[in-house]
């Protein structure tokens, strides 16, 4: 006899990826549908039990194979000595937009001491224990809180100069980082001076500065005040995605969207 533990997802598109990914940072860019615990023979018996409720063509793995709509299963894990570590939602609320984050491992975007230290005045019992749904939520409640710092006085040094950002009319940078060596590509927005979110990447896996050579940086639009800064960003995202989906580090995806255009 086995158990096993897995869930139904459902790949999502473009748009639903990051609904996903704002909503249920913990857990997945495509739509889960369920989580459940089966008994059964075999794996292939497992195998046989999920088809007979979800039908044939369901797939065992996530693949680039794979269609918007189509559903997929993961195995999480079989024989369920320690079946509450696997059901054990972990749930909180993003201290920025108040979405509920659900997952299954804590994986919830805290600030780090640095950027309380640089950017929120070192208020560390204020913000220390904090979390947030996604690190561009993060980066959001930072800009906010970064003004009220500003604005109260409580900042002195100039090093990221918010106000002479003001006095350009400029509400922030779009910027592109590409890999030479492989195309793939990474769209982010700031409302810094581009320079010190490039630095804030270089120290994250996916940008290791031993690599530096390979990298391009570009500023790809200045948004002028009053604009939305967060709706140009996602415009660019899904521009460049549109053009290049296998080159997207912004989108973790394999879902088809050539074949939506196409059809
Ligand atoms: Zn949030």
């Amino acid at each position: 006899m086995l158990e096993i533990i897995y869930r139904i997802y459902e790949v999502a598109d473009l748009e639903k990826q990051l609904e996903n990914m704002h909503n249920f940072a913990g857990i997945s860019y495509n739509t889960e549908l369920t989580m459940d615990c089966k008994i059964c023979d075999s794996r292939e018996h497992f195998k046989e039990l999920i088809k007979n409720e979800y039908g044939e063509n369901i797939a065992f793995r996530n693949s680039k194979k794979l269609n918007i709509g189509d559903l997929y299963c993961i195995i999480i894990a079989e024989h369920c000595f320690n079946t509450e570590r696997y059901f054990n939602r972990i749930e909180y609320k993003c201290s920025c937009c108040g979405c509920k984050v659900v997952g299954y491992v804590d994986k919830s975007v805290r600030l780090e001491n640095w950027e309380i230290k640089n950017y929120l005045c070192a208020q560390f019992d204020k913000y220390g224990d904090l979390h947030f749904c996604s690190r561009k939520c993060k980066e959001h409640f930072i800009e906010k809180e970064r003004k009220k710092c500003l604005d109260s006085g409580l900042v002195d040094e100039s090093y990221i100069s918010r106000e002479d950002f003001k006095r350009k009319n400029i509400a922030g940078y779009i910027y592109k980082i590409s890999k030479k060596s492989t195309e793939e590509f990474y769209i982010g927005k700031t409302i810094y001076l581009p320079v010190f979110r490039w630095g804030q990447h270089l120290k994250t896996e996916r940008f290791p500065i031993k690599n530096i050579t390979d990298y391009q940086f570009e500023v790809i639009e200045i948004v002028p005040t009053g604009e939305n800064i967060l709706e140009r960003e996602k415009f660019y995202i899904q521009k460049y995605y549109k053009e290049n989906p296998e080159k997207s580090l912004n989108i973790l995806c394999t879902a088809h969207l050539e074949e939506e255009q196409n059809g």
